[in-house]
Order: C-alpha cells, then sequence, then structure tokens
C-alpha cells in the first residue's frame, strides 16, 4: 500500500520507529482535515486494540517530534492535528486554527499573511513564547 510505505518513511524522518499505533493514529490524523479529539481518535480507530493511554502516549510522543499539535475547542477540550501543508508542500506550524461557528469542527490552515502578528503595544514584561490565530466564520461543509 503505497500510502501505508509513505507513512513509514515520514515516521522514520521525524525520528520515530515505525509501530502498527503510530501508522494506525497517523493515518487517522491524516484522514481528516479537522482536529480531533482523544475520543474521536479512539472511535475512528474500533476495532482495533488501541486503549486510551496507548493513545495518549502515542499524541504527545507525536507532539514531542514535532508531528502533530495540540488544540483548544471552544469548549475547553484538547484537540489534535497534524501540522497542515500548504501549497508549496512546506509544513506550516505558524498556520491558523479556523473555528466553524455551526460545526464547531477546528480545522488547521495555512495563512497567507505572514510577520504581521499582533505584538504588545508597551513592553512590560510580557514574553511571547507561541501565539495563536483563531478565525471564526463558516465552514465548507455547512455552507
Ligand atoms: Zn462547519
Ligand atoms: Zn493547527
Amino acid at each position: 500500500m503505497a500510502r501505508n510505505k509513505q507513512y513509514h518513511q515520514f515516521l522514520r524522518q521525524c525520528g520515530l520507529k515505525v509501530t502498527s499505533t503510530r501508522l494506525l493514529v497517523l493515518d487517522v490524523l491524516m484522514s481528516t482535515r479537522t482536529a480531533l479529539s482523544h475520543s474521536d481518535i479512539l472511535d475512528k480507530t474500533r476495532g482495533s486494540r488501541l486503549d486510551k493511554v496507548t493513545l495518549y502516549r502515542t499524541l504527545n510522543t507525536f507532539i514531542t517530534h514535532g508531528i502533530a499539535h495540540k488544540v483548544a475547542s471552544e469548549d475547553r477540550n484538547w484537540l489534535y492535528a497534524l501540522h497542515p501543508i500548504d501549497r508549496n508542500n512546506t509544513v506550516r506550524d505558524d498556520h491558523a486554527h479556523f473555528i466553524c461557528d455551526q460545526c464547531e469542527r477546528i480545522y488547521c490552515l495555512p495563512v497567507q499573511t505572514r510577520n504581521s502578528m499582533p505584538a504588545p503595544e508597551s513592553e512590560e514584561g510580557f514574553v511571547i513564547r507561541t501565539h495563536e490565530y483563531r478565525l471564526h466564520g463558516i465552514c465548507p461543509q455547512c455552507h
């Protein structure tokens, strides 16, 4: 299976050993454009022997290796997603999170405007470590 081979390569490039669990979780994350909760992922892997703890561990490994990231949902659950790939096939960790006001799904979207991040007006000791763009609107599924 070509896709499987691609996943093998991808995991090795990221410095990870290939395991069936990692392949399974990667496949779930690859097959959707929206960020998924822990239980969404468990649902989608029903029938496999993946358990809660192993899934948490796998997701954390993906995060520490820069494969996936966490996004807070509107009701403050953690969702997980891969970094999106833009038109030039570049992995974009500086993307925006598009929240659909209708279905509440969160999409990881590459954005075009760069270097225009809002910054604090005065220097009061606020050190920015990460930033998040959140865009609200209606997704293509809900039009
Ligand atoms: Zn929607
Ligand atoms: Zn994202």
